[in-house]
């Protein structure tokens, strides 16, 4: 089973969550307007990199830093036919 990082164009979802493990943010992003501005290819731990930029923990360095997570991708790697076509979104009913 090939495992590649996942990116905007692989999420079937209209929106993706975002959380924190310490500061306990959540938010939800819309997945088409995220393509609009950076593009399919962005791979979604970047976008978690930048959904994070701005939190108090990450701004205290490297000892202490954020735990922002994407709560979309946690599920996806959860799921037992990711990374094997598109079992995924055929489950879905997307595309
Ligand atoms: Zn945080």
């Amino acid at each position: 089973m090939e495992m590649r990082p996942l990116a905007l164009r692989d999420i079937t979802e209209p929106t993706i969550t975002m959380d924190c493990r310490k500061c306990g943010r959540h938010g939800e992003l819309n997945v088409k307007r995220l393509r609009q501005r950076y593009g399919s290819d962005l791979l979604i731990a970047v976008l978690v990199e930048i959904a994070s930029r701005d939190c108090e923990f990450r701004e205290r360095g490297q000892t202490d830093r954020c735990g922002a997570f994407c709560g979309t991708l946690e599920a996806m790697k959860a799921a037992p036919d990711i990374g094997s076509g598109n079992a995924y979104a055929r489950a879905k009913g997307g595309e």
